[in-house]
């Protein structure tokens, strides 16, 4: 089975591993991890670095710190992974729901221009939804595939309202907009190491900020909120979610050859779109000029979605759907989703992710290629 986008193991991370088990130091504290947080605040640029447990929980505890809670929204894109809206409603929060953009599949800032100035208004320096009166605190975009928006004109948008930006930029580790490193933009980013992200840790987490309060917070919240090293006192409701020394120390070797993978991912998508290109009507996400996407997971436009994901993983090349948008799962049926057609719907019939794991073969590529064409 060709994965699509599965791990790639090759370079010390059995010698940490073993390093950690060799010394005992699997767990919440260890070299590893101090190494693998102060790895990623330079690789993102920003001051500091928090290790989680998971990307999803990277993002709850950013939400925790900023106090939002159930009275609260958060504006997010409906088209995302389930973690972004689940953080959201860990709080108690509701997410509100921006359509995206037909060629990039981001958030959709026509849209949310439209959005913060037609039902939205300050009230005592706050962003409230105007028929309801709730507070919007928060505004948490997704860097969908790695790919990012405007971000010059997303942060404009947010100061003139008064949004404090959390990026789940958890697909984006190596992706930049004007060489600025996705995640290093609004007052705290996350990165995932899910095992299907770019770099794996089995499952793992980090927070970026340059805020340090925010990162002692981060780290203070993420291991139980312990506020004396000998007696069990806890300042706070806590939460046990630390990443531990093993996951770090696979994280650290995975950071080594975070750079190769990201080179890889580029030729990978180079090669598809050559092999691809005037085939029916495939189409690639559409990225700006500005932007310098890791393409993370490349992912095709086309009329036959469904013959194209049938035949591939019929010869065990795993292609999978874009994701169901938000709207249409259940927990969040009742909530707000701002749009005009449905493009949100438009995108998950169209789309498809195809086989790009880092350790593909190019003769792999081409006969994925070559199933696809097929097709049409
Ligand atoms: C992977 C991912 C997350 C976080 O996932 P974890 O599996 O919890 O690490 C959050 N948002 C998006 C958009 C993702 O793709």
């Amino acid at each position: 089975m060709l994965l699509l986008s599965g791990p790639n193991m090759a370079g010390n991370e059995w010698k940490y591993i073993k390093d950690c088990l060799d010394t005992g130091w699997v767990s919440s504290v260890g070299a590893y991890v101090d190494q693998f947080e102060k790895m990623s605040a330079e690789f993102a640029g920003t001051r500091y670095a928090v290790a989680t447990s998971s990307g999803t929980t990277a993002l709850h505890i950013c939400l925790v710190m900023m106090g939002v809670n159930e009275s609260d929204y958060v504006i997010t894109p409906n088209i995302t992974f389930i973690a972004t809206c689940n953080s959201i409603k860990y709080t108690g929060a509701d997410p509100i729901l921006i359509d995206c953009d037909p060629g990039s599949w981001q958030m959709d800032l026509d849209l949310l221009e439209q959005f913060l100035d037609t039902e939205t208004e300050q009230r005592n320096g706050a962003c409230v939804y105007k028929k309801d009166g709730r507070r919007i605190p928060v505004i948490m975009p997704v860097h969908v595939l790695g790919n990012m928006c405007d971000m010059d004109r997303l942060m404009a948008l947010a100061a003139r309202h008064q949004l404090i930006v959390i990026e789940d930029s958890t697909e984006a580790l190596g992706s930049y907009y004007k060489g600025k490193h996705a995640g290093s933009f609004g007052l705290m980013g996350t990165f995932s190491y899910n095992g299907n992200k770019i770099i794996t840790t089995g499952g793992g987490g980090m927070i970026v900020t340059d805020d340090e309060v925010l990162a002692k917070r981060a780290k203070h919240l993420t291991t139980q909120a312990k506020s004396d090293p000998f007696e069990y006192i806890h300042d706070a409701i806590g939460y046990n979610y630390r990443l531990v020394n093993v996951a770090a120390a696979m994280g650290v070797a995975q950071m080594e050859l975070l750079p190769g993978f990201i080179r890889r991912k580029k030729e990978i998508i180079g090669l598809y779109k050559k092999e691809l290109d005037g085939v029916g009507d495939i189409r690639f996400q559409e990225v700006s000029a500005d932007v310098d996407p890791n393409w993370w997971l490349p992912t095709i436009y086309t009329e036959k979605q469904k013959e194209v994901l049938k035949i591939l993983n019929e010869n065990k090349m795993q292609s999978r759907p874009f994701w169901v948008p938000m709207n249409q799962l259940p927990m969040f049926r009742e909530n707000i989703f701002f749009h005009k057609s449905d493009r949100s719907d438009h995108v998950y019939h169209h789309c498809l992710s195809i086989p790009c794991s880092t350790n593909i073969t190019d003769e792999e590529i081409k006969a994925v290629s070559e199933k696809i064409r097929s097709v049409f």
